[in-house]
């Protein structure tokens, strides 16, 4: 019954993790939250009030499977004056979120048995969605040791003749950390098309996301509205395409999707033409949270080679403690009830780590670092 791409689909650990968490807070336990990547603030009020206003207008039909011009034309603007780069509106294709710009984007250049390289540990859905379009992950190993740098030498050696893309995403999911612009222009220039998922920028703390349109025009921009914007549940994102791509992407997304939601892009047009004093109380409170949970990680004992500065997780070497970060993860919330992500949903060289995610108060965060401290010492 199940076709051979949906049974090998792997699922997202995460979720089960959250998953089973929701399962005994039904039964009464009180559960920390540290394993979500979703901020835990609402959406700027000026954005809600765009979205409710563009309902009341009666934007409530399909679009032009690009997306709305105005709001093509917002990003096109926002990338320009962000990165000082060129970016037209005509390449813009506005999508219901970052997952379905990842998956049009794989599926506009993939061929079954072609390769993308893809860091060791990366966020989970860049190996599933390549294996469920019957290409491959090539995988080159990121270590904590210099922050989870790709090592632009080490992506040379896996280029073949196979090699379609390689994806970047900086800041990271999981780790935190960010390519530096030298890492990034060394990359650009190996010859694949760069993939750069660009989701985490502006969740920075002291220092600076570039994005790769800054050092090549042969590259997919992915982003979205999720993360800084606080807007998981509208559901938008966007890819920024060289020219030739976006006649391919458009007819995959009138075929998949027929347009992105209607009223939500106007809400994102109010997003990023508008000032949300929201938004850099969220950094500066992210940031505070950043700090405090460093400290008390390490205090309890895990080890945290290089401080993450960007994005809201912190990617911890937790190998004192287990070196099945699976069975570990469960098992600090069936004790601790703290929810956490094993590492090795990121890849087989995040075994050993945990991912723990600051968008939760410092409050509950303090809880959780309490509730973990008393358990691994009692352990
Ligand atoms: N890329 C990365 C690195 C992510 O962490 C996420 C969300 N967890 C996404 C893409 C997808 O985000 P969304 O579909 O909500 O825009």
């Amino acid at each position: 019954m199940i076709s051979e791409c949906a049974q090998n689909i792997s699922p997202f650990i995460v979720m089960e993790v959250l998953e089973r968490a929701q399962q005994m807070e039904r039964n009464g336990e009180h559960i920390i939250h540290l394993e979500v990547g979703e901020p835990d603030f609402d959406t700027p009020k000026k954005i809600v009030y765009a979205g409710r206003a563009a309902l009341d207008r009666g934007e409530t039909h399909y679009t032009h499977s690009l997306g709305i011009w105005q709001l093509r034309e917002a990003i096109a603007q926002y990338y320009s004056k962000n990165y000082e780069i060129n970016a037209s509106p005509d390449q813009v294709i506005v999508t219901s979120g970052t997952s379905p710009a990842l998956l049009l984007a794989l599926s506009v250049i993939l061929n079954p048995g072609n390769e993308v390289i893809c860091a060791n540990p990366s966020y989970a859905c860049y190996k599933n969605f390549i294996t469920y379009l019957k290409a491959n992950a090539n995988c080159v190993y990121v270590y904590e040791d210099d922050g989870f740098q790709y090592q632009p030498e080490e992506i040379k050696t896996k280029i073949t003749s196979n090699s379609k893309a390689i994806l970047i995403n900086s800041p990271s999911n999981p780790t935190g950390n960010l390519l530096s612009p030298k890492v990034m222009e060394q990359i650009a220039s190996l010859g694949p098309i760069v993939i750069s998922d660009e989701i985490y920028h502006g969740l920075v703390y002291g220092d600076q996301a570039h994005s790769v349109l800054e050092f090549t025009s042969n590259a997919i921009v992915l982003n979205g509205f999720s993360k800084l914007f606080a807007m998981t549940g509208w559901r938008l994102g966007y890819l920024i395409v060289p020219p030739d791509l976006v006649r391919p992407i458009q007819k995959l997304q009138q075929n998949f999707f027929i347009s992105p939601n209607a009223f939500v892009q106007w809400a994102g047009v109010t997003a990023l033409t508008e000032q949300h004093p929201e938004i850099p109380a969220m950094v500066a409170i992210y940031d505070d949270r950043r700090k405090y949970m460093i400290k008390r990680l390490r205090e309890i004992g895990f080890k945290i080679s290089v401080e993450p500065t960007g994005a809201f997780y912190v990617f911890a070497n937790a190998k004192k403690y287990s070196s099945n970060s699976y069975k570990f993860a469960f098992e600090l919330l069936e004790h601790a009830k703290v929810a956490v992500t094993p590492g090795i949903d990121f890849g087989t060289n995040g075994e050993g780590f945990l991912r723990f995610s600051y968008a939760n108060s410092l409050e509950n965060i303090a809880i959780g670092m309490d509730r973990l401290a008393q358990y691994l010492k009692a352990r």
